[in-house]
């Protein structure tokens, strides 16, 4: 198993008496997103509920998965370690850290077995004697003065954070590849014939544009797909010029037909 893996598979979201089911389905999703999918609900309001699953968004494998449990203490019973959410570190008496840290710690193996992270209730969030069954705390850096997030958005937070620890990175681009110089020769010498013959270049003295034009295609470093439509475009200015048969037809720019953009 990657690491990535490792580490999400072993996390638990705990939800303690959740009121809205929409929240349920709300931290459902972000779980998916994340990479979560170990859902505890310890006796919500509403479960199963059309709302949870209107705003799960598709992440219904979560809420099909998500076990109900009437105490905080069966929910967390076969966990190595408990962590508590809260929005008021001043009241709790356990070690507490920031999102970050935390997850660090767990990244860096300091609980090797299934961890659970616990949210309380929306507007009372756990009880003294929910904490007791926690081993440490998290708070989520707020405004001091308005620190109470809604419930799906700290699921989200932590699941992020969690994802991020687990070292989940975007998938990679494919790598620029600039074309090889032949082809490079190709697109200046097809250059160079177009300005010649719109007489934008003197034939006598073609050097000095045709230098500057190398070193800025060169800065460019165009791939396959940009040379080609660089080539396509001097083609059409050879095809308006006269200079070769044109196979395209744009029946909307016939000679005196309107086009959308013109003026009336
Ligand atoms: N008035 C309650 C707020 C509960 S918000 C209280 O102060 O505890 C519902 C849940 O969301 C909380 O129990 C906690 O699990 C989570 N939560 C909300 N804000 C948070 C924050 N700043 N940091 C960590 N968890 C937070």
């Amino acid at each position: 198993m990657n690491q990535e893996v490792e580490l999400l598979s072993r996390i638990r979201i705990v939800l303690v008496a959740t009121r809205h089911p929409g929240n349920i389905g709300s931290a459902a999703r972000a779980m998916r997103n994340m990479g979560l999918n170990d859902l505890a609900l310890v006796e919500p309001h509403r479960f199963p509920d059309p709302e949870a699953t209107a705003l799960a968004s598709g992440a219904d494998s979560i809420l099909e998965g998500a076990t109900i449990y009437p105490t905080l203490a069966d929910a967390v019973a076969d966990c190595e370690h408990v962590i508590a959410t809260t929005a008021r570190v001043r009241y709790v008496s356990i070690p507490f850290s920031e999102p970050r840290e935390c997850v660090a710690r767990l990244a860096a193996g300091e609980h090797p077995g299934k961890v659970a992270i616990v949210f309380g209730r929306e507007r009372t969030g756990l009880f003294n004697e929910e904490l007791d069954h926690c081993r440490e705390a998290v708070a989520i850096p707020t405004d001091p003065e308005f620190g109470s997030m809604n419930l799906a958005a700290a699921v989200q937070i932590m699941a992020y954070e969690l994802r991020l620890a687990a070292g989940a990175k975007l998938p990679e681009l494919p790598e620029h590849q600039p074309v090889p110089q032949g082809q490079m020769e190709h697109f200046f010498g097809h250059l160079e014939k177009v300005l010649i013959a719109t007489t934008f270049i003197d034939p006598a003295a073609p050097r000095f544009i045709m230098r500057r034009m190398r070193r800025m295609y060169g800065r460019a470093a165009p791939d396959s797909h940009e040379i080609n439509i660089l080539r396509g475009m001097l083609t059409s200015v050879e095809e308006a010029l006269g200079l070769k048969q044109t196979t395209k037809t744009f029946p909307h720019l016939r000679a005196g037909a309107a086009t959308e953009n013109d003026e009336p």
